[in-house]
């Protein structure tokens, strides 16, 4: 075992975390409990190495050090990172680099290089997997980006979920370029700028059909639809030719605002020649088209009417036309409507200052007037539908809500569907809501929900009207763009060679002929954590599961740095290993053989530290192995007296 105690005396200052390098530090600081000055010798912040890449060649190599342990239950999903000279530009060729979104669905980012002009389509976050203990968020690794700053001209957004939109800030922040996107994702993203207190060069708000240039490029918008309104596909003109990038979507042949998706541009673009096509993965797995959004208005119309008490409506804050639906449903029941949750409040207002949502005045109140209706004449909207602890939904749920109480007459509608990871959080949910008395109306038969990604037939549609030369599935796991490669050659419109599966950080290569993965530029997973961008890696979170799963001994001791001898100690105190009271005999035995272990270095005139430290882990880390199967973290300390 090889941990290393030093870095937890690294101040990780927030912040200024991507700017730190390697640096052997020497650091005094004060032990708690010990009013001594105490020399920390920090080897050298390894794990930070390489831009905080999560896999970074500079993880792989510190894992080489850490001796035997149980199996890494770390980050599966890890690709492998090949480290590819940067000089692969080439005046002629059009390089398409995904930083996110490829085997994976979340963190949306995508590359458009021509010579010296790159645009960015997209800047998503992914939200943290169980392990990922501590992560807010995850962000794409942007090096190349940042590597290339003086040749971005621009970011392109197609939709404003969280996964396209997530990380500009943290984009902006590095490289402050033109942001082009729809009126409603314009308000979702001033929103999130004025949190993070940047301010963009420009955000330019953008309509479906509008078409300019940035750069060498002509950049244009097509209208598709999806579970947020102003959904856009974006085709770029390159001078090797065109390419379409779907965004999200699915075919919505009635959508709720009537925005029909715009077939003809499509159709036109495949018409004139389409070089490569990047489509939408994520339902390809589903037969058949998916139903249209309004095909719930009704559905929850149903359940609604069939409320004798209050409706409390859950579902995502961006999916505008549900929530138009909702209302709906309770301007027709005389209801008055309770917005509640930080994103449905936020939401809501920008939607209908912006006109994508149309509210009779004085159908929505505050939820300090509840109280003057009756429960038959209110419904609320809320958030909470994947289960989130914190949203308004849960905490309903384990009365736990500020302002509302669950009672036996309340009707709860959850239109959503759990998003994968969350299942067992929703039904959670759903179990403490029944116990509570409420009826619950959830699930795919109830009609209450429907996806806004393309299934098979949608995803067809597509390709027929596009028809490219080139394919490259996006958003989606591994198997997903496999499955949708299939799709596009069984259709008899693309070539199998001419499917391009990649992943994140794959160059995907073409002129006006061709089109080829060429090598790689820097990707993967930087985690967001308060403050701090990148400065929790693999490491960090590897030592968080070691303390969450085994917990901790520390070892302290004083040496007279001068003779070698121990002064003081070692003294030995643990957390979250064993329950100290119960546990005597153990920690006594311990003590003896850290005492001998320490004494034997005495002895043996070891002056090292570092020597003594893992003389020490190991005597510890074997033996509590020995008696307890337990790996507890093993924290030596030496004080230089
Ligand atoms: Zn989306
Ligand atoms: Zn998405």
């Amino acid at each position: 075992m090889n941990i290393q105690e030093e870095r937890t005396t690294l101040t990780a200052t927030a912040g200024e975390g991507t700017q730190q390098r390697q640096r052997p530090t020497t650091r005094t600081r004060r032990t708690t409990g010990q009013n001594r000055r105490v020399t920390v010798k920090a080897e050298g912040d390894r794990e930070r190495a390489p831009r905080q890449r999560v896999q970074g060649e500079g993880t792989e190599r510190r894992q080489g050090n850490r001796g035997p342990r149980r199996p890494q239950r770390t980050n599966t999903s890890v690709e492998k990172q090949e480290q590819t000279p940067r000089t692969h530009v080439r005046k002629d060729k059009l390089q398409i680099i995904p930083l996110g979104g490829l085997g994976e669905i979340g963190k949306n980012m995508t590359i458009f290089q021509y010579g010296d002009d790159i645009v960015v389509l997209d800047a998503g976050l992914a939200f943290p997997e169980n392990d990922m203990l501590g992560v807010d968020i995850v962000i794409p690794d942007m090096t190349y980006l940042i590597e290339n700053k003086d040749k971005v001209r621009a970011v392109v957004i197609t939709h404003g979920h969280e996964d396209h939109i997530g990380s500009l800030a943290y984009l902006l922040k590095e490289i402050n370029v033109p942001v082009y996107a729809t009126n409603l994702v314009c308000g979702l993203i001033e929103g999130k700028l004025k949190e993070h207190h940047v301010k963009a060069k420009k955000l330019q708000i953008v309509k479906a059909g509008d078409e300019f240039k940035i750069g060498c490029f002509k950049v244009g918008f097509i209208q598709t639809n999806h579970s947020i309104p102003d959904a856009c596909a974006i085709f770029l003109e390159t001078p090797v030719g065109t390419v379409v990038h779907t965004g999200d979507f699915k075919v919505d042949q009635t959508p709720v605002d009537g925005k029909l998706m715009d077939v003809h541009k499509f159709a036109e673009l495949g018409n004139k020649g389409v070089l490569a096509l990047m489509s939408d993965s994520t339902n390809v797995e589903k037969p058949g088209f998916t139903p249209s959004e309004s095909s719930v208005g009704p559905a929850i119309m149903r359940a609604v009417a069939e409320a004798t008490g209050r409706v409390i409506l859950a579902t995502f804050a961006s999916n505008v036309s549900r929530l138009q639906q909702a209302i709906d449903a309770a301007v027709a029941t005389k209801r008055k409507v309770v917005v509640l949750g930080r994103s449905m409040v936020n939401v809501t207002e920008i939607a209908q200052e912006r006109g994508y949502l149309t509210v009779p005045e004085g159908t929505i109140i505050g939820d300090d007037e509840m109280n003057r209706y009756r429960a038959d004449e209110i419904m609320i909207l809320t958030t909470g539908s994947q289960g989130e602890p914190m949203a308004g939904l849960s905490r309903m749920s384990t009365n736990n809500h500020r302002t509302v109480e669950i009672t036996p007459n309340d009707t709860v509608i959850i239109s959503a569907t759990p998003i994968p990871g969350n299942e067992a959080a929703v039904g959670r949910t759903i179990d403490n809501l029944l116990r509570q008395g409420a009826h619950v109306v959830y699930g795919k038969d109830r009609g209450i929900h429907v996806s806004g990604h393309g299934s098979q037939e949608d995803l067809k549609t597509m390709l027929n009207l596009v028809r490219p030369k080139f394919f490259i599935p996006v958003h989606g796991e591994y198997r997903m763009l496999k499955k949708h490669g299939e799709l596009a050659v069984s259709m008899g419109i693309v070539k199998p060679s001419n499917v391009l599966v990649g992943d994140n950080g794959q160059i995907f290569e073409f002129t006006t002929r061709t089109g080829r993965l060429a090598g790689r530029v820097p990707a993967g997973k930087v985690f967001v954590d308060g403050l701090g961008v990148g400065d929790v890696g693999n490491i960090v979170i590897r030592d968080r599961q070691q303390l969450a799963q085994e917990g901790m001994v520390v070892v302290v001791m004083a040496m007279d740095r001068a003779s070698g001898t121990i002064v003081a100690g070692p003294d030995m105190l643990s957390r979250g290993f064993v329950y100290v009271r119960d546990a005597e005999e153990l920690l006594s035995e311990a003590q003896r053989r850290v005492d001998a272990a320490v004494e034997k270095c005495e002895m043996d005139h070891i002056k090292d530290w570092t020597t003594i430290k893992t003389v020490v882990r190991d005597t510890l880390g074997k033996f509590f192995y020995e008696k307890t199967r337990r790996r507890p973290m093993i924290l030596p300390i030496i004080q230089d007296v």
